[in-house]
């Protein structure tokens, strides 16, 4: 049997890509806010249904600088979650402020919101949450609880490109969202990323952070990096954007075969079905919690058979050696975090994996045939 990897990514024909860089090869304008660059911030501007989107190179870069756009004191405390990619609590340190970590819901691994105020202390200054796999966090509990003591809220929704809440976009909460837009999420553009916002003053400062604070050719407004999107990639994402209702449709196919074959078996848990969202069908997180076979069992009889799982997230970040000597660091502190973080696989999921494939992928995992 060939391997099945845990993701493939979404690409568009090889001649539609052509066809899509060649005024690049015509202008040689290959970064630097060309036409390409305007082209996908207008179209995301506009699918979101947002008025401001500023495109990065990576999705990381662009939640540093949303974070670094706070402008928060140094040292602030910023709740969190370790449920999460390194990139989210590297973004926060790498900002001189400090992660404090919440634990997560058990059905949708978001943070739990009726544990955030017990963590804010007066030097509590902003909340990172993420919209883990795609599921939405407690968005109005959040933004209650933000207002309520003064709190920014930046997410990280890498996860969560084309999510709905309530009809409203994932791009839409908080002070600011950041997407990723790697190789491996639902939508790509190789790599890349943006922060969508509501404060429209960012659109110079953020363009200051990724652009080395220049502001035309004879005048350096900001210590800025650079973090731009280059021409190719945003070709990429044009291309990408024409076909992504396609790519969502043949997820949502590929997860729902999944729910069929693996729906109350015992000791399987699956993601809940959220209300009011209209899902991305990015991941499908399974948990084996009183199964047969332990989480790192079925990871190596799905290896053996050379099927790719992934266990996401694992380590948590408040487990990482970088954190061993941060006072807030600990996995103790986060009981379900680690409960989930023992226990999940995510299983192969892309547009392209086969019915006849996810079939494979659960009859190993089930021990039918
Ligand atoms: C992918 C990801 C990021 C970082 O995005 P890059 O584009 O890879 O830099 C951040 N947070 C989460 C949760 C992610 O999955």
């Amino acid at each position: 049997m060939s391997k099945i990897l845990v993701t493939k990514s979404s690409m568009p024909l090889y001649e539609e890509y052509c066809k899509e860089i060649k005024e690049l090869w015509d202008s040689h304008w290959l970064t630097n806010m060309g036409i390409k660059h305007q082209q996908l911030e207008k179209m995301l501007e506009e699918y979101f249904g947002i008025e401001h989107v500023m495109l990065y190179t990576n999705g990381h870069l662009a939640l540093e600088n949303a974070i670094a756009a706070l402008n928060l004191p140094k040292g602030g405390e910023v709740i969190t979650t370790p449920f999460t990619f390194a990139s989210t609590t590297h973004a926060i340190v790498r900002n001189g402020l400090v992660p404090v970590f919440c634990d997560i819901k058990e059905f949708d691994y978001t943070i739990d919101t009726d544990k955030i105020e017990d963590l804010i202390t007066d030097n509590t200054v902003a909340i990172v949450p993420v919209h883990v796999y795609g599921n939405i966090c407690d968005v109005e509990e959040i933004d209650r609880i933000a207002n309520k003591y003064g709190l920014k809220v930046v997410y990280d929704a890498a996860h969560a490109f084309a999510v709905k809440y309530k009809g409203k976009s994932s791009a839409s909460f908080g002070d600011a969202s950041m997407f990723s837009f790697h190789a491996t999420k639902v939508f790509n553009t190789i790599e890349g990323g943006c922060v969508c916002f509501q404060n429209p003053e960012w659109e110079m400062l953020l363009y200051n952070m990724k652009n080395f604070g220049i502001q035309g050719t004879e005048s350096v407004q900001y210590v800025g990096g650079n973090a731009k999107m280059n021409e190719f990639q945003a070709a990429m994402g044009i291309c990408n954007m024409r076909h992504l209702s396609e790519e969502i449709d043949k997820r949502k196919a590929v997860v729902e075969r999944y729910r069929s074959r693996l729906e109350g078996v015992e000791g399987i848990k699956l993601s809940v079905v959220q209300e009011n969202v209209e899902s991305n069908y990015a991941y499908f997180p399974v948990v084996f919690d009183g199964y047969k076979y332990t989480r790192n069992e079925v990871f190596e009889k799905l290896a053996e058979t050379g099927i790719g799982a992934r266990k996401y997230f694992y380590p948590l970040t408040n487990s990482f050696e970088c954190y061993r000597n941060y006072p807030t660091a600990g996995v103790e502190k986060t009981p379900i975090a680690q409960h989930m973080a023992l226990r999940v696989l995510t299983l192969p999921l892309y547009a392209d994996l086969e019915l006849k494939d996810v079939d494979k992928i659960c009859d190993v995992i089930l021990e039918e045939r």
